[in-house]
């Protein structure tokens, strides 16, 4: 975040949700990974986190800077900032690693040169995450698929909707 020209290394961009902070990486990032943990769940109202850690030196905040509002963990001393805008989540700062930060993937607009191959928390992954299996289109909702499930646990069967239950059977 230092306000220093970066290298002439090729560089990546990205933005919060409304646009008011913007931000460029030199590429290729460190690494790349999923986060399963608590913290990282809540931060992100998501049920993980997919994670672009960098040094901290190869990173600039390009605008909005004083759009920026951090929140740091009282047990592990890590530090989240996000936009207070739109709320969107920023840098997540470990304490473990004080010369890397990590950026949300999903902020950038192309490629970092890492894929996310790596998983913290891994025990931690909640039973509700999508991990890939068939879906089929919902009928009469455009746009919308569910699993498709030969067997329906009674706990499932209660909660699907009779409209669900005959377009996905
Ligand atoms: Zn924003």
């Amino acid at each position: 975040m230092k306000s220093r020209k970066l290298s002439s290394s090729p560089i990546v961009t990205g933005q919060c949700l409304c646009g008011a902070v913007q931000f460029e990486m030199e590429y290729p990032a460190f690494w790349a990974w999923h986060d399963h943990s608590r913290a990282s769940r809540l931060a992100h109202g998501a049920v993980y986190a997919t994670y672009v850690g960098t040094w901290r030196k190869r990173f600039r905040i390009t605008a909005g800077e004083r759009e920026i509002n951090r929140f740091e963990e009282k047990d592990t001393g890590a530090v989240r900032s996000f936009c207070r805008r739109c709320g969107t989540p920023l840098i997540y700062e470990r304490t473990r690693s004080r010369h890397m930060i990590n950026v949300p993937r999903a902020l950038f607009r192309s490629r970092t040169g890492r894929q996310p191959i790596y998983h913290i928390a891994i025990e931690e992954m909640q039973d509700w995450a999508y991990a890939g299996d068939p879906l089929v289109p919902l009928k009469g909702y455009p746009g919308v698929f569910c699993k498709r499930s030969k067997k329906k646990s009674r706990a499932q069967e209660a909660r699907l909707s009779a409209s669900i239950r005959s377009s996905c059977a």
